[in-house]
């Protein structure tokens, strides 16, 4: 045999070799994350329970139900509106796993566009996987997602997204799940997901829905609440009351020209409280330096740090970064604030749980103690 020949063979195994590799990577992305339903959890039900047309589809995510059986209010948290802003998914996920629901019940939706978990975005250098150890033993894994819906799922993006209001947004907005709502049903894959998620709120009357986001720390919406102008005084008290635990926040009024959003449209479309709430997540942000799971679950970045000293940020930086367990703990402690709230306003619609670590409890446990163990 030549050289070349033996050289040619050898390229061809390693070029196999890479292509396997690479393909048992994006087979792992589509593995379900695991969620253990807690104490409270009396039954799920799938996004196509509502809308049927989405039964098969990979966007069909698990609702979970904490029911108490007792007369009362219904509130709805979502995670996973923008899989890349992994809050969300977690409070959602400690909300499932913990919550001790005793007036009302409580409907989560942990991986709203779960089709964005499927993918990440390959220019981010974002990690794939975040990993928690548990109290009780073993680890737990979640997926670090995309912002947008998987381009396998929505293909070609339009040069332009023109929303159900005309409003032009740049291409890549059609696959996000938070310019879509109030969803259409004849309308793109994200906007079908829309639909079906205010099709939950609709049938299930949610008394109150909350959509857990994360932003980047340059961004002027951060570590706020945002909320719908017929809920801007149960959010008002939040705010006040938040305060008194040393935890700021800012408080925005859904601004009413800014269509297809959580906070406007669950509003204008249903009957329930609209409130989204933002936290400060470093990777995601545009001058970041490297890009790693640390990052993502300390919040710790040099160039984070030089931009606060320069006056660039929203939201104060140092070096101890912006944890998960800040962040996390920050939209568990806003909920139960919004709820309790809620409970003050409109009593007969009450909604009563605890179980839920706060902001201090963990900073100081840690968020992989209150998961429940993998064993
Ligand atoms: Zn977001």
């Amino acid at each position: 045999m030549k050289k070349n020949e033996k050289i040619a063979i050898f390229l061809l195994i390693f070029a196999a070799f890479v292509i396997v590799a690479a393909g048992l990577e994006f087979v792992d992305q589509w593995k379900p994350d695991l969620i253990i339903p807690g104490p409270s959890v009396t039954r799920t039900a799938r996004l196509s329970d509502y809308f049927p047309k989405l039964k098969g589809e990979y966007c069909d995510t698990t609702i979970y139900f904490l029911e108490s059986g007792e007369p009362g209010g219904t509130v709805m948290v979502l995670g996973g509106t923008h899989p890349n802003e992994p809050s969300s998914l977690l409070s959602a996920v400690l909300l499932i796993e913990n919550a001790v629901v005793t007036q009302g019940r409580i409907i989560v939706i942990p991986q709203a566009n779960l089709s964005g978990f499927s993918h990440n975005d390959p220019q981010e250098a974002s990690p794939r996987k975040i990993h928690f150890e548990t109290a009780g033993g073993g680890v737990r894994v979640f997926r670090y997602g995309s912002r947008a819906t998987n381009p396998i799922h929505q293909w070609p993006d339009p040069d332009i997204y023109i929303n159900q209001f005309g409003q032009s947004l740049s291409g890549s907005e059609t696959r996000n799940l938070n310019r879509g709502y109030p969803g259409d049903p004849e309308g793109n894959y994200t906007e079908q997901i829309c639909y079906g998620i205010m099709e939950v709120i609709r049938q299930e009357a949610s008394d109150l829905s909350i959509d857990l986001h994360e932003a980047s720390p340059e961004y002027p919406v951060i570590n706020a609440i945002v909320a719908h102008e017929r809920a801007i005084d149960l959010a008002s008290i939040a705010v006040l009351d938040l305060q008194m635990e040393d935890l700021d926040y800012s408080l925005e009024i859904s601004p009413p020209s800014f269509r297809g959003l959580t906070h406007r449209e669950w509003g204008d479309y249903s009957d329930t409280l609209a409130i989204l709430m933002e936290t400060a997540n470093a990777s995601q942000g545009r001058i970041r330096g490297k890009t790693d799971e640390a990052l993502v679950l300390t919040g710790k970045d040099k160039m984070y740090v030089k931009a606060a000293e320069l006056g660039r940020l929203y939201v104060p930086y140092d070096e101890n970064g912006h944890p998960i367990e800040e962040r996390v703990g920050r939209h568990l402690t806003a909920t139960k604030m919004l709820v309790e709230n809620m409970n003050m306003l409109w009593p007969e619609q009450a909604v009563v749980y605890h179980g839920v670590p706060d902001y201090y409890e963990l900073m100081e446990q840690g968020y992989g103690n209150y998961l429940l163990p993998s064993l």
